[in-house]
């Protein structure tokens, strides 16, 4: 991936490798540039995430290999916040760093994406559960915290899918992103779970085309070996519905790059 924004470390306790395995990866891949986005620490959820007295050593390790790799790729600085009120902390909103991901990982508390959960998934309407998921991106978007949004249609992970329409279900949270400025990622983490398939899904990525909202790419990489796995896979995809171009950021300003 030639931009790849969206990748973890250790310090959330489940992922694994160094950072500089990852970025050592990423360099065989021939990516540009490569960012840091560690699971942002919450009151919430604690033990799937860094705790607030890691940012520090997070940001300085990031920010040293930015230094040590600067002639061979250019590494940014972010987190992945989950977008949950109530829990979201200004330590981590104010944080000096290259962009914030958004991603909604909760709906009223039941983490959906977590298999120990799974359960939770025939209490309710499947429909009913697709458009609360839509409707929390929306607000997420409307919080306008957020930089990129975070796995688009994480919601099919397990591929419980709807019998109604995935894009009418998405529109408004796809006009709350394009009216929020923001920049969608394509995210292959999709392909290494059951839906086996890139968040978000093709039809959902042309609607989003034809708003004009921008895109970025994802590894979402948990481990090194994960690293632009599936990069044709992503770039067909974005190519597919029309895209030339992709985004990142620095300090939180956007920048693009052809691809
Ligand atoms: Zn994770
Ligand atoms: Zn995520």
């Amino acid at each position: 991936m030639i931009v790849d924004l969206h990748n973890h470390t250790p310090l959330c306790n489940h992922a694994e490798g160094e950072l500089f395995e990852y970025i050592e990866e990423a360099i065989k891949a021939g990516t540009k540039i490569f960012g840091f986005s560690d699971h942002a620490p919450m009151d919430f959820d604690p033990k799937y995430r860094m705790d607030f007295e890691q940012m520090h050593k997070y940001e300085e390790d990031v920010k040293e290999a930015k230094k040590k790799y600067t002639d061979k790729i250019d590494i940014l600085l972010g987190y992945e916040v989950d977008y949950l009120p109530g829990h979201m902390d200004r330590r981590v909103l104010d944080a000096e760093v290259d962009y914030l991901i958004g991603s909604v990982h909760f709906i009223e508390g039941w983490g959906f994406d977590n298999p120990e959960f799974i359960g939770k998934y025939e209490e309710q309407d499947i429909d009913e559960i697709w458009q609360k998921y839509f409707d929390t991106i929306e607000d997420m978007a409307n919080s306008k915290l957020f930089d990129i949004v975070g796995h688009l249609d994480l919601i099919k992970v397990f591929k419980f899918m709807p019998k109604g329409d995935i894009n009418a279900m998405a529109k408004k949270a796809l006009v709350a992103i394009k009216n929020a400025d923001m920049v969608l990622e394509l995210n292959v983490a999709g392909y290494r779970k059951p839906v086996a398939e890139a968040y978000p899904s093709q039809t959902l990525l042309s609607q989003a085309f034809d708003l004009g909202i921008p895109i970025t790419f994802a590894s979402d990489a948990h481990k090194p070996e994960q690293v632009s796995l599936f990069n044709n896979e992503i770039i067909a995809l974005a190519k597919s519905v029309g895209y030339a171009e992709c985004a990142f950021f620095r300090n939180r300003t956007r920048e693009f790059i052809s691809f």
